[in-house]
């Protein structure tokens, strides 16, 4: 095949696992990243990379055009919860308006497939679990409301126009690719298993655990951690679903099952054979007490098959990535 995918945001964690997932599957990769909290070492070799923000029309359009997208994959965005309550309107400009500029521009060029890096922070606090596709939607964070407004406005959109979309709604996403060609990088870490392994590698003095007072047995927070390089996967089963002629579809990426903070960081103190000071914090705001994905859509409808559901996995990976 030689048409290309255009990857938005393909310099980050997220994105440059799927990059490398479509180049290790033959797939003609461009990447499109402004490197605002991506890295250029992290987009695969076998992609062409170009530095520029996804809001930048004329750039946009030029990248699809030169280079033959057919298809493109959304990454870019700002994506830290916390940090959204405090800068609700820069969440707003990256992850609805320039991603609504970043449509547009894409619906206008005749892009057929979009594959569109949703959250299950759209969700807010599920009446149930696990939660399905088909639960309320009621985000509880700006994070949260400024993503579930451009799914809404790309399900719109492809109403109307000869597009058809896939969003993915993430879990926790953690872990590294197998061959550490890529991981997460960030500055200021803020996710658990980011924060675990970076205390068992000795990169900070320890760790705090945000409230151990939420209605779990633990009383700590459960999340579903799944790993990069499944999810990754999910992504290239949705690309080949659209390409077949697939209908648009909302998918929960996800394992269906969870772990609280605290089995989370004896996992990282196990796995690393590292220990490391635990101190104990008040809640963090926007956190539900648990979120666990129900995916029996993802693995009906594109055939997808977990083959990293083991969290000691997903923990090793990622403490390989932090120490090498
Ligand atoms: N968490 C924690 N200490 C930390 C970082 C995270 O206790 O230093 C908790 C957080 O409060 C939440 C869970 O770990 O309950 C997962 O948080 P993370 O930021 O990894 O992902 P989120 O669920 O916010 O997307």
């Amino acid at each position: 095949m030689t048409t290309a995918i255009l990857i938005a945001g393909g310099a980050g964690y997220i994105g440059s696992h799927v990059a490398l997932a479509l180049c290790d599957a033959g797939r003609k990769v461009v990447v499109l990243d402004d490197l605002s909290t991506g890295r250029r070492d992290l987009v695969p070799a076998a992609a062409t990379f170009i530095e520029g923000d996804i809001g930048d029309r004329d750039l946009v359009r030029r990248v699809l055009a030169e280079h033959g997208c057919t298809g493109l994959m959304m990454f870019a965005g700002s994506i830290i919860v916390s940090e959204s309550f405090q800068m609700p309107l820069p969440y707003w400009r990256n992850n609805a308006a320039a991603g609504l500029a970043f449509l547009e521009t894409c619906v206008a060029a005749g892009i057929r497939h979009f594959v569109y890096s949703s959250t299950a922070a759209v969700y807010g606090t599920p009446d149930r679990l696990p939660v399905a596709e088909e639960a309320t939607l009621r985000p509880i964070s700006p994070y949260g409301r400024s993503k579930l407004a451009l799914e809404w406005a790309l399900a719109d959109a492809c109403e109307v126009a000869p597009t058809r979309f896939a969003a993915l709604r993430y879990f926790n996403v953690a872990g590294a690719d197998a061959d550490l060609r890529s991981g997460q990088v960030s500055p200021v870490a803020t996710h658990l298993i980011k924060i675990a392994v970076e205390a068992a590698a000795g990169k900070r003095d320890g760790m705090t655990v945000f409230g151990d007072d939420y209605p779990t047995p633990d009383g700590t927070c459960i999340r579903d951690y799944i790993h990069v390089s499944d999810l990754a996967d999910a992504h290239v089963l949705a690309l080949a679903h659209l390409e077949a002629g697939g209908d648009s579809l909302i998918a929960n990426c996800g394992y269906g099952h969870g772990f609280s903070v605290r089995e989370v960081i004896e996992a990282v103190k196990r796995v690393s054979g590292r220990d490391f000071p635990v101190g104990l914090g008040p809640r963090r705001r926007g956190d539900p007490p648990a979120l666990v994905a129900d995916s029996a859509r993802l693995k009906r409808m594109l055939g997808w098959t977990p083959k990293r559901d083991d969290l000691d996995l997903i923990i090793r990976s990622a403490f390989e990535w932090e120490t090498k």
